[in-house]
C-alpha cells in the first residue's frame, strides 16, 4: 500500500525526533512492502521565522491533502514574546481546527523495564497499568461562552460548560471503538452529581453503549477518578471524558508512567486521517544536542499505522521493538537513572538505531 504523510517537525527537538520516526516508518515500509511518501511543512516558530505566521495556508493544504500527519512539537523562548496571533501554539490550535480533530487519544502505560521511574507505591507499580485516555478536544468549557460582568458581590468572571448530544455521541463512539481494539472496558468520567452537562453526558454515553454490547461501560465521578488513577491505575482500560477533565487527568496519567519522553498521542476527527504527536513539548533546553528521547514520536508513528491506516501488525512490531530495546537496557538520558555507573546513555540517533535493529516481521 502507499500512504502520503505530511511531516510537521516544528521547533526545538521536533526535527530530531520526527526524523527518527521517519527512519522507523521507512524500515516498516521495507519489511511489510508499503511505501510512505513524506512531505515536510512548516508550522510553529520555524514558520513564523520563514513566513511571519505560525500556520501558513500551504501547510493546512498539505495536511488536508495527506493520509495522515506526524507532528514533532512547536514553541520556544524565541517566540514567547510575540503577540498571541503569531505564537507557535496558535499554529497547533489552528491545525486541529482545520482538520476537525475532536478526539484526543493518549495511551499511558508502565513499561516493566522502567518501573523504577514510576512515582507510585511499590505494590501498585508491581501490578502495572496500560490505559487509554480518550479526551473530547473541541467542546466544553474551553470553548463555551465566557466573560466578565457585574455580579451579586461585585465584578465577576464566568466560563460555560456546554455539550451537545452530537458532541458526546461522537466522542463516546471513539471510546467504544478504541475499547474494541483493547480489553473492551470503558470508564466514563463526569461530575453528574452536580453538573447538568454531566447528566446529559452520562445519559448519552449509555445510549451509545447499547450499540456496543461487546464493551462494558461504568461511570465514575471525576474526583474519584483522580484518586483511582494513583490508587489502582490497573483498573482502567479506556477512559472517556470531557475536554477539561481530560486535560487534567491525562497529565496525571502521564506523570504516573514515569517519563514524558515515552508517551505518544493521536488527535482524530470524523475521517481516519489524524494528527499524531508526542505529548511532550519542544524541549528547547536540549534541542540540537542529539540527546532527546525519540520513543514518544516513534510510538506516535505506531499509533498512526494502527488508527489511520489499520496496520495493526506493523504497529505491534514497532511497539514490540520499543519494549525490547527498553528490556535490553537501552536508555536515553531522560530515563537513564538505572544505568550502571560508567555506562553512557544513548543519543537520539542511538536509541533510534536500537529500535531499528529490533524491528522484525
Ligand atoms: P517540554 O515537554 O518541552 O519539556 C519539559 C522537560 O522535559 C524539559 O526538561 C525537557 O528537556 C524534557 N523533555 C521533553 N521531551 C523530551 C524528550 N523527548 N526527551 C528527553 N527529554 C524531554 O515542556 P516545556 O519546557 O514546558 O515547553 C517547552 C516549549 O514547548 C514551550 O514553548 C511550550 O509552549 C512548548 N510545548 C509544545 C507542545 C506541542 O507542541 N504539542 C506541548 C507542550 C509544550
Amino acid at each position: 500500500m502507499e500512504y502520503r504523510i505530511t511531516l510537521l517537525p516544528g521547533d526545538g527537538i521536533g526535527p530530531e525526533i520526527v526524523s527518527a520516526a521517519v527512519r522507523v516508518l521507512e524500515k516498516i515500509g521495507e519489511i511489510y512492502g508499503h511505501t510512505f511518501h513524506f512531505t515536510t511543512c512548516l508550522m510553529g516558530g520555524c514558520a513564523v521565522d520563514a513566513c511571519g505566521e505560525p500556520l501558513p495556508q500551504s501547510t493546512v493544504d498539505a495536511c488536508l491533502a495527506a493520509d495522515s500527519v506526524l507532528l514533532g512539537a512547536v514553541g520556544g523562548p524565541k517566540w514567547d514574546t510575540l503577540p498571541a496571533a503569531q505564537r507557535p501554539e496558535k499554529g497547533l490550535l489552528g491545525i486541529r481546527a482545520a482538520m476537525g480533530l475532536y478526539t484526543n487519544l493518549r495511551p499511558a502505560r508502565l513499561y516493566p523495564a522502567l518501573k523504577h521511574a514510576c512515582p507510585l507505591r511499590a505494590d501498585i507499580v508491581e501490578k502495572g497499568f496500560d490505559l487509554m485516555m480518550v479526551r473530547e478536544l473541541t467542546g466544553g468549557i474551553y470553548f463555551g461562552e465566557r466573560g466578565r460582568r457585574e455580579g451579586k458581590y461585585g465584578p465577576e468572571a464566568y466560563d460555560t460548560e456546554a455539550y451537545s448530544v452530537m458532541e458526546i455521541e461522537r466522542i463516546a463512539r471513539a471510546a467504544f471503538e478504541a475499547a474494541r481494539k483493547r480489553r473492551g472496558d470503558v470508564v466514563s468520567i463526569d461530575k453528574a452529581n452536580v453538573l447538568e452537562s454531566s447528566r446529559l453526558w452520562r445519559e448519552t454515553v449509555h445510549r451509545v453503549a447499547a450499540e456496543y454490547p461487546d464493551v462494558t461501560v461504568t461511570d465514575m465521578l471525576v474526583d474519584n477518578a483522580a484518586m483511582q488513577l494513583v490508587r489502582n491505575p490497573a483498573r482502567f482500560d479506556v477512559v472517556v471524558t470531557s475536554n477539561m477533565f481530560g486535560d487534567i487527568l491525562s497529565d496525571e496519567a502521564s506523570q504516573i508512567s514515569g517519563s514524558i519522553g515515552l508517551l505518544p498521542s493521536a488527535s482524530l476527527g470524523a475521517t481516519r486521517r489524524g494528527l499524531y504527536e508526542p505529548i511532550h513539548g519542544s524541549a528547547p533546553d536540549i534541542a540540537g544536542q542529539n540527546i532527546a528521547n525519540p520513543l514518544a514520536t516513534i510510538l506516535s508513528a505506531a499509533m498512526m499505522l494502527r488508527y489511520a491506516f489499520d496496520l495493526g501488525v506493523e504497529a505491534d512490531a514497532i511497539e514490540a521493538a520499543v519494549d525490547q530495546a527498553l528490556n535490553d537496557g537501552c536508555r536515553t538520558a531522560d530515563i537513564a537513572a538505572d544505568l550502571p555507573e560508567g555506562v553512557s546513555p544513548l543519543t537520539c540517533t542511538g536509541m533510534t538505531e536500537a529500535v531499528l535493529a529490533r524491528l522484525r516481521a
